[in-house]
């Protein structure tokens, strides 16, 4: 399988710039290559996918993106 990725130094960037610019970009090659990549990208995405959690101080329902509640500022517990 030939691929190269594009990107992959860009990740320190996050918060600086929007999420989607500092993804890593896997590229194939080969169009027969093409499942296979997929299959890595959404492994991929599925492990960095963090939960929604729900507040303990207030109760609310946070995006697993949110490292604060975004009603009262607690910090979520990770
Ligand atoms: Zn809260």
């Amino acid at each position: 399988m030939s691929v190269f990725l594009k990107n992959e130094f860009a990740a320190g960037g996050s918060g600086d710039l929007a999420p989607l610019e500092t993804w890593v970009e896997l590229w194939v090659t080969n169009d027969s290559d093409y499942d296979q990549a997929m299959s890595i990208i959404e492994n991929f995405q599925k492990s960095g996918d963090k939960a929604d959690w729900l507040c303990q101080s207030c109760g609310e329902e946070n995006s697993g993106s949110f490292k604060f509640c975004w009603n009262c500022q607690n910090t979520c517990p990770e």
